[in-house]
């Protein structure tokens, strides 16, 4: 879990690729080497919001995380972060869920990616019934345009190099099946993983799909939700004027 201190923290970080003082760019379709910069927000004091400073990000190289995450043989995780932090500079140790995140800017076609335990989310990824809510897709408009038709939901696993296993074979699944590289990644008893293009749109996913967690909470007191139809969201999330909101939403626009 990404917290320090004991503190409620989330964790975002960014791929780049070429030099370290390269401009930032897509991990996509890149043949260079590609770079990791991960951070963890945590709150110093309960009543203040969480803040980070330039000595908590950690860089690193995002290659050899993601070959770690799709090998299945033992690897002494331990080693790997000291191997695969950047010469020069004076990065913090990465949080064990920087293989996570490897995984998602590797695999999940994401420049950006947070991940958060939010309580309404977490509460229901940890409960079976909670889980198959979040499985009954998209419930409103906004939902479907922001977060996308079908979430990835990945059974739960320990947090470190397992996590980031069962998630590289889920996605590789989901892909294979027929999905579109999912937005929203729901992690069984622990959290969520936003992806997204920009900064903007991995925070625009968390927040809608923390709002959707609620919705589904109460649609479930009052007779258990009603799912849109295909239909419905694959006319919505078609519509222009939903693609320029999306756009809006997300800073591109
Ligand atoms: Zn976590």
């Amino acid at each position: 879990m990404t917290t320090r201190g004991g503190s409620p923290s989330w964790c975002a970080c960014r791929a780049r690729s070429a030099s370290p003082h390269s401009t930032w760019s897509s991990s996509r379709r890149e043949t260079r080497p590609r770079f990791l910069t991960t951070v963890i927000l945590r709150q110093r004091k309960r009543s203040a919001p969480a803040s980070v400073e330039a000595a908590d990000f950690a860089h690193v190289r995002l290659d050899p995380l993601l070959e770690a995450a799709l090998d299945d043989r033992p690897c002494d995780v331990r080693r790997l972060f000291l191997d695969v932090q950047l010469e020069g500079t004076t990065s913090p140790r990465p949080s064990i869920e920087t293989l996570l995140h490897a995984v998602a800017l590797g695999l999940g076609d994401a420049s950006w990616v947070i991940h958060t335990h939010p309580t309404v989310l977490t509460g229901l990824l940890c409960s079976s019934a909670g889980e198959e809510l979040l499985r009954s897709g998209p419930l409103f408009p906004d939902e479907a345009v922001v977060c996308g038709s079908r979430p990835l939901i990945v059974p739960y696993a320990e947090p470190g190099l397992e996590l980031a296993r069962a998630f590289a074979k889920c996605l590789a699944a989901h892909v294979a099946d027929g999905g579109d590289r999912p937005r929203v990644v729901y992690l069984a008893n622990h959290g969520l993983v936003a992806l997204g293009a920009s900064a903007t749109e991995a925070q625009a996913v968390t927040t809608m799909a923390v709002k959707a967690a609620r919705v589904r909470l109460v649609a479930s007191t009052v007779g258990g939700p009603r799912p849109l139809a295909q239909e419905w969201i694959d006319a919505v999330v078609s519509r222009e004027d939903e693609i320029e909101r999306r756009a809006a939403l997300v800073g591109w626009a």
